[in-house]
């Protein structure tokens, strides 16, 4: 573990920043926490709101036990301690999208207690920059409707789809002490998500939002005053806010002022924080035990089940494909970064293994290099992404096949790659309508090998005269007048061969 040292220099010495998140996720759930209405992003204005989420008196919240087992298989999936007994709290405030007028959350005892992310600054040298971030809770509660304002003429609007869906609150300790470590930190936790399956993690959507706490001290001190900013809804957004709002409170504290305790927003157009209001304080909200609900107590064969429905984790997938798949730490941090894109390695892997009968290890290296880069450079210029990319495991799976029994070369396996691209076909059929098999027939080779050496008599003189990096111009031009067809293998011998009589 590593402490970074990011530090902010001021007139008066140096500064240390110090952050904490509280990342709100949408729990990936059909229904919302307390009722039974749907939760899809994009449907019709007040479309999906039933009596409990509008507020209608009498109705009653009934927990929607998914949403619960998703923030336990979250918290479990950051190794979290996890709460048996949690109760609701009802947090009253006012605000025109939320007409039961309280938010039900959970203050005093949380479904889900200490944990903690482990984040990697340098995907290059692991072991010398991770570091382990607390997470202090997390906690579900009820989310807000949304209120959309129109300019002319000048009205509001509320939609209350949102009012009632599942959200955890994820509260980080105050461990992170530098932007890419905030960044690193939501990254991470995104990762987490989506690999449990419990938040789409989409940033965009809104369906995941942090509120970044920032203060700054002098090294080693006491913890300063922070600042709150509010839903700001990007890795890089968070990043920005961290630097920004440190190096102006680094500003107002050498000018002689103080902070102030209060919540602000980002405005991403400018690149700045306002403030927005003062920091209301928990006694503010008049907290207390929501009467509608009974606690809740979950018994071991419900937390066993949540324990059995996880899957391999971002950490010990990425262990799993550097010590035993032998790849670099570089590239299991890429191929385990999302969970989509480590299914398709998989996919690749398992059906190159089959058909090459070799183990996943032995084709590991191959499969990852070409996914990594044919693949997705191929992705990157026709502005695909990995789902829905135009060739499937299986067909690049064939297509490494074929180089690694020698059908085709190397260079030949990037021309079949376009074609699969262009036309759909598979490679084998490529390999075959195309005549570009490899060769290994030594006469042809020859040939073509003594016509390069005699058209490039003076290279050979130089080469015999001490130059030898000429060496890769022969074989380069054999391989050119083979059409690229010729056993690399072969042509190497062939041309030190001649070059040697
Ligand atoms: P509240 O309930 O008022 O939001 P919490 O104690 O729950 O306050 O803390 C909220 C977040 O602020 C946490 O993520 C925590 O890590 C972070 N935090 C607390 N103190 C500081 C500080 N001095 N500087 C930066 N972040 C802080
Ligand atoms: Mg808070």
């Amino acid at each position: 573990m590593t402490e970074s040292t990011y530090r902010i220099q001021g007139a008066t010495g140096e500064w240390e920043v110090v952050i904490g998140l509280e990342v709100h996720a949408q729990v990936t759930s059909n229904a919302k926490l307390f009722s039974g209405a749907a939760t899809a992003f994009g449907a019709e204005p007040n479309t999906q709101v039933s009596l409990v989420d509008a507020a209608m008196p009498g109705m009653l919240p009934v927990p929607n036990m998914e949403c619960i087992r998703q923030a336990v298989r979250t918290g479990m999936a950051i190794d979290a301690q996890i709460n048996k007994w949690s109760r609701f709290d009802r947090k009253n405030y006012f605000y025109a999208d939320l007409p039961q007028g309280y938010q039900i959350s959970q203050l005093y005892h949380p479904i889900v207690g200490e944990g903690q992310i482990e984040i990697v600054l340098d995907e290059k040298n692991p072991d010398a920059s991770k570091k382990v971030i607390g997470v202090e809770r997390i906690h579900v509660e009820q989310d807000a409707g949304k209120l959309m304002h129109d300019q002319h003429p000048t009205s509001s609007y509320v939609d209350l789809n949102r009012s009632g869906v599942a959200l955890m609150e994820i509260v980080s300790k105050p461990d992170m002490r530098s932007p890419a470590e905030a960044g690193a930190y939501l990254s991470k936790l995104r990762t987490i998500l989506r690999y449990v399956g419990s938040c789409d993690g989409n940033m965009d959507q809104g369906s995941m939002r942090a509120d970044v706490n920032v203060s700054v001290r002098r090294p080693g001190e006491e913890f300063g005053t922070r600042t709150e900013t509010k839903n700001v809804n990007s890795v890089r957004f968070v990043m920005a806010v961290v630097e920004h709002e440190a190096s102006r409170q680094v500003d107002v504290l050498e000018a002689g002022g103080k902070i102030v305790q209060e919540t602000r927003l980002y405005d991403p157009d400018r690149n700045e924080t306002r403030s927005m209001r003062s920091k209301e304080d928990a006694h503010d909200y008049r907290y207390f035990p929501d009467p509608d609900l009974l606690p809740l107590e979950l018994d071991d064969a419900f937390l066993e089940a949540c324990r059995q429905s996880l899957p391999e984790l971002p950490d010990a997938k990425l262990r799993r494909y550097a010590q035993d798949l032998g790849l670099s730490a570089y590239n299991a941090a890429t191929l385990t970064a999302d969970a989509d894109t480590a299914r398709w390695f998989e996919a690749l892997l398992a059906e190159a293994a089959r058909i090459q009968k070799k183990s996943e290890g032995d084709v590991a290296k191959a499969s990852a290099n070409w996914l990594l880069s044919e693949l997705y450079g191929a992705l990157n210029r026709i502005g695909k992404s990995l789902e829905d990319s135009p060739v499937s495991p299986e067909e690049g799976a064939e297509l490494l096949a074929l180089v690694a029994d020698g059908t085709i070369s190397g260079t030949i396996a990037k021309q079949v790659f376009e074609i699969m691209l262009e036309t759909g076909e598979k490679p084998g059929k490529i390999v075959e309508d195309k005549g570009l098999k490899q060769t290994s027939d030594t006469g042809a080779i020859e040939a073509a090998v003594a016509d390069v050496l005699a058209k490039n008599g003076d290279k050979v003189e130089q080469y015999r005269g001490g130059k030898e990096a000429l060496f890769g111009f022969f074989v380069g031009q054999t391989m050119k007048a083979m059409q690229g067809k010729a056993n690399p293998q072969v042509v190497n011998e062939m041309v030190k061969k001649a070059l040697s009589a």
